[in-house]
């Protein structure tokens, strides 16, 4: 099969019941952030296209959860094969509508694919356990079941990903599935879409719903439904969180993050500047993963900073399609404005602007959204910049004593996403692995994102339930447990 990956594109469409239908109600322009140019619209859906999906789902679950497992993890395999075939096509239509680099998108994709081959081995990790003689004569079993429609609500930032994160889990262990992608990029969840349509699952097993907040809120009043994920900005998570709780599901909701490298006096200093930008301004530092505050030893603070400034002025900004470009546009026009006042409000509150990314002009573009990198010396823990989410490629260094502070600093942050340290000290990595609060923690790794066989998610603020999205939370989450007591007399 063929993808589309030359915008204009045709308005962005519903998956409902293995049916292409646009959504009824109003919705908005999509927009190639890197050429201002409208490529795409997309309308949002009404309450009775939410419903007429989750009863679709529902009636898909009748069979779907009898199906051998083997059965079931068949057009996983196929979905596989089919995004292997089109990485380059829907990295293509991911960079065109998102505006990050093909490589990250590339890459994006490619953890996407890892959680669908992670989801292939659910016949061995669906079982649960047995125990026989667990009582005199009893021999105990433990059965994971699924438990019907659930739904993901997923954010712009890694619109090829994290729908991935759930989608192969949910079906796998045999429910099905209703997704609501970001409206700011829904098109690339679309060709997802279409390689599900072709990978040959039952109509009704995995559905696309696109919209906005009403979409969302009708999906988690929707009495249907079993279950939410959600991704996305922290005030965001918490109030899907309380919603989806008050009316019975579970649910699990990722929220934003303020994450931070500790760089302490035995860091290899090249290789973690290199890595701190990276991690800080990748996909134009719109990652939940991104470490912005860089907090130094005050040992090797200056040595560092030259370091990070020099890496940080070879950023190449420009189109993501440019296989020469480090980084890509900004999602939207008001998102650029907002990291704008997030720098201006850094200059007022006294940090040192040591590398101010906000004249780049990439001349083939101009109407981008672009911002180049953007470095803060002398960081205080108190100020707005150290405190709240940037989204954009900005970092500020802020100097501490030793280790001890640096772990002071990172735990007095509302958020507990993720955090890097950059040491070759076997016993400061132990202190912070040990005392750090944070969900992921990276040693001498700039961005901590685990692999699709183990879970991912924050603490704190970052994050609000219990079972975390991917490898073995996604199975608990998306099914109960059953104990079977036996008992079986002799005649
Ligand atoms: P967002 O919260 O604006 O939107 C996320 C999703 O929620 C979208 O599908 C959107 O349509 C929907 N939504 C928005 N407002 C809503 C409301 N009031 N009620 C119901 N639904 C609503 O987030 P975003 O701007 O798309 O994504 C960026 C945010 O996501 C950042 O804060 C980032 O840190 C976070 N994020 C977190 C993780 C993680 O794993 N913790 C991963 C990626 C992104």
């Amino acid at each position: 099969m063929q993808l589309d990956t030359t915008p204009p594109w045709d308005d962005v469409r519903n998956y409902i019941d293995g049916d292409w239908r646009a959504p009824s109600e109003e919705g908005l322009d999509v927009v190639n952030p890197t050429t201002g140019e409208t490529i795409s619209y997309v309308g949002f859906s009404s309450d009775e296209e939410v419903d007429e999906a989750v009863r679709a789902g529902q009636a898909a679950f009748e069979e779907w959860r009898k199906t051998p497992v083997e059965e079931r993890i068949q057009p996983l395999f196929a979905l596989k094969e089919l995004l292997e075939e089109h990485h380059d096509d829907l990295a293509r239509v991911l960079v065109q509508e998102h505006g990050k680099t093909l490589a990250e998108a590339r890459g994006e994709l490619r953890r996407g694919i890892e959680n669908v081959e992670v989801a292939c081995g659910i016949p061995s990790m669906m079982q649960a356990g047995h125990l026989p003689n667990a009582a005199p004569e009893i021999d105990e079993t433990a059965v994971r079941k699924p438990l019907g429609v659930f739904a993901a609500i997923t954010p712009f930032n890694f619109p090829g990903m994290i729908p991935l994160w759930f989608l192969p889990y949910a079906v796998a262990t045999g429910n099905s599935f209703v997704l609501k992608p970001s409206e700011q990029d829904p098109v690339v969840a679309q060709r997802l879409f279409e390689l599900m349509e072709e990978a040959g699952f039952p109509d009704g097993v995995v559905q696309l719903v696109n919209g906005g907040v009403d979409t969302v809120n009708a999906l988690l009043d929707h009495e249907g439904i079993e279950g939410a994920s959600f991704v996305g900005s922290t005030p965001v998570a918490r109030t899907i969180y309380e919603r989806a709780a008050k009316s019975g599901k579970r649910v699990q909701a990722q929220g934003g993050a303020k994450n931070h490298v500790i760089v302490t006096e035995s860091a290899d200093l090249d290789f973690a500047a290199e890595k701190t930008v990276s991690s800080a301004c990748a996909c134009a530092g719109e990652r939940c993963l991104a470490n912005d505050v860089v907090v130094v030893d005050e040992s090797v603070y200056d040595e560092f900073a030259q370091r990070v400034v020099d890496v940080a002025k070879n950023q190449t900004v420009g189109d993501g399609l440019d296989e020469d470009t480090d980084i890509g546009a900004l999602i939207s026009a008001d998102h650029e404005s907002n990291v704008r006042d997030m720098i201006a409000t850094g200059v007022d509150e006294g940090a040192e602007l040591l590398v101010d990314g906000r004249d780049v002009e990439v001349e083939e573009r101009p109407d981008g959204n672009f911002l180049g990198p953007t470095v803060f010396g002398d960081l205080d823990p108190e100020m707005t910049l150290a405190r709240e989410e940037t989204f954009g490629p900005v970092l500020g260094l802020l100097p501490v004593a030793d280790v001890e502070e640096a772990i002071d600093v990172l735990n007095r942050s509302d958020f507990g996403n993720a955090a890097s340290l950059f040491t070759a000290s076997g016993a400061d990595a132990r202190k912070v692995r040990h005392e750090a609060d944070v969900g992921n923690l990276g040693v001498n790794a700039g961005t901590a994102a685990p692999m699709a066989f183990f879970h991912f998610g924050g603490w704190k603020d970052s994050f609000f339930g219990d079972l975390h999205a991917q490898g073995d939370d996604m199975i608990r989450f998306y099914t109960d447990e059953m104990v079977y007591i036996e008992r079986w007399p002799d005649a």
